[in-house]
């Protein structure tokens, strides 16, 4: 595809569909380049035609004429809205061997097991906001100023040399709504986000649904899961609204190191690109790795964010979000009032917790987070160590985050079709459920989870060897030349 870089400069609106003090305008990016007061008025070469799309949709699904009967439809939003991960896995035709007790290694709840339980810190404040009573009414819809102002804080490493202002907080329910209120601030229908692939799949069933087309840039395993940058940038045309970024990474458990950051950047300020930062899992990297918040590497480029209370202190549930936003030059413009007025929708997260954060942030011990993390990198290494030896499996080791990403050299099993297939029979014959990679776009791989207690680790990686002893298959050709260079212990 070629590159047409139609953006003559960062003159961000917000999508129209949002933005109520918009004056009439379709909202789309180049009617913005149009009002411009230095560059005349651009041809409508970039111009998204909604109107058309509205044509087509009305054209399709929306009945006309009076009503004789019950006509009820679900909306096109909730019609287009897919978990994709919930599609592949109802497709499997599961039956746990009775004889084997199961181990999930595909429930991304870090909670499940019992074994990771958020801080005593944690409990305490919330308990503590439930009895003041004072956190029972509603908050603004950006939520309390007092847990803006710790979560601003908490979050000073995301542009250490300049403050960080509660007005640039939004707090939302969980880090999924900050998402979501992200992409439908910056994109319109018919424009599209470029997302991470493999990446987690939320991205596209929020985008998808509203018409907001998504667009993968690969991660490369063989490079420790860094982004192909030059097929990153060949995805950008003048309807590329963001470039979304997830680091620490799921389901790859990717750390990206600054320098890398940097080129990311780079490609976002040439193509006067925001970028929308999912750090949920900021500050959870591996001993010797480093996390780097994109935001505190550019003062050109605006970043939109999102994180929250969900991975690092353990409490899912709780759907305590937010979205910090890093506009230096003020380049997003109106995308940013677009942002809260999204707010408005519906009136944010909870308020006990919101109650509880200034506490929860502030009092966690380190000890607390480094706990954790030790857990995950011991069962990163068991695992990673146990199948790496296992013929036909090239487990890729993560940096941080809670996952791992393992190859199947899938032309070794000729008894198994594909990564899903193999999921399946692996339930089947030895009650070990691991997601495959189709669910984040990623054939050919398993994704496990690195949360559950060190016995299913060790238990599961014995049961995961035996089930791919079984079925694997050497290629005669690949087996004579490899036992020559590897004295007959041939681990592809
Ligand atoms: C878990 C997760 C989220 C969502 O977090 P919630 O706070 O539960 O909404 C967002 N992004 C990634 C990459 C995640 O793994």
């Amino acid at each position: 595809m070629p590159i047409t870089v139609a953006n003559e400069g960062f003159k961000f609106q917000s999508s129209s569909n949002n933005n109520s003090s918009s004056s009439g305008s379709s909202g789309s990016r180049s009617s913005s380049n149009a009002t411009s007061p230095a560059t005349p008025p651009p041809t409508v070469h970039h111009h998204v035609n909604v109107d058309l799309v509205d044509a087509a949709l009305a054209a399709m699904e929306v009945p006309t004429g009076k009503r004789t009967g019950w006509q009820v439809q679900s909306s096109f939003l909730a019609r287009h809205t897919h978990n994709m991960i919930r599609g592949i896995v109802e497709s499997l035709k599961m039956k746990p061997n009775p004889e084997k007790p199961m181990i999930p290694l595909s429930i991304g709840d870090p909670t499940i097991f019992g074994n990771l339980k958020a801080s005593d810190e944690t409990m305490k404040a919330v308990l503590k906001a439930v009895e003041g009573a004072k956190f029972n009414g509603y908050a603004g819809s950006m939520g309390h100023d007092a847990a803006r102002q710790a979560i601003a804080k908490y979050s000073a490493h995301q542009r250490p040399d300049m403050e960080i202002s509660p007005n640039d907080v939004v707090i939302t329910s969980g880090c999924s709504a900050a998402l979501e209120m992200c992409i439908l601030a910056l994109a319109d229908r018919g424009q599209n986000v470029l997302v991470p692939r493999p990446g987690f799949c939320l991205y596209k069933t929020l985008a998808e649904g509203m018409n907001i087309e998504i667009r993968y840039y690969d991660l490369l395993p063989d490079q420790e899961w860094r982004a192909d940058l030059k097929q990153m940038e060949s995805l950008i045309d003048e309807n590329t609204a963001a470039l979304l970024i997830n680091n620490p990474g799921n389901p790859c458990g990717s750390v990206y190191d600054a320098d890398h950051l940097k080129r990311m950047i780079d490609i976002c300020e040439r193509h006067y690109l925001p970028i929308i930062a999912d750090e949920i899992y900021e500050h959870f990297v591996f001993p010797d790795v480093e996390y780097v918040a994109i935001s505190s590497l550019t003062h050109e480029v605006p970043v939109l964010t999102c994180g929250g209370l969900t991975k690092r202190f353990l409490v899912p549930g709780w759907r305590t979000g937010w979205v910090i936003v890093h506009d230096r030059k003020q380049r997003l413009g109106d995308a940013v009032n677009g942002l809260k007025n999204l707010c408005g929708r519906i009136l944010g997260s909870n308020t006990i917790v919101q109650g509880a954060l200034p506490d929860i942030l502030v009092k966690t011990p380190q000890s607390y987070f480094d706990g954790v993390i030790e857990l995950l990198h011991s069962n990163a290494l068991m695992a990673y160590r146990a199948l790496k030896k296992v013929r036909g499996l090239n487990p890729v080791m993560p940096k941080g985050a809670m996952y791992m990403m393992i190859g199947i050299s899938i032309e070794h099993f000729p008894a198994l079709k594909d990564d899903v297939h193999f999921v399946q029979e692996m339930v089947n014959e030895q009650s070990v459920f691991c997601l495959p990679g189709s669910c984040f776009q990623c054939p050919n791989f398993i994704r496990i989870v690195l949360t559950v207690p060190a016995e299913m680790i060790e238990e599961s990686c014995v049961r995961i060897a035996e089930f791919c002893e079984l079925h694997y298959k050497k290629d005669t050709r690949a087996f004579i030349e490899h036992s020559t260079l590897l004295d007959g212990s041939v681990n592809f």
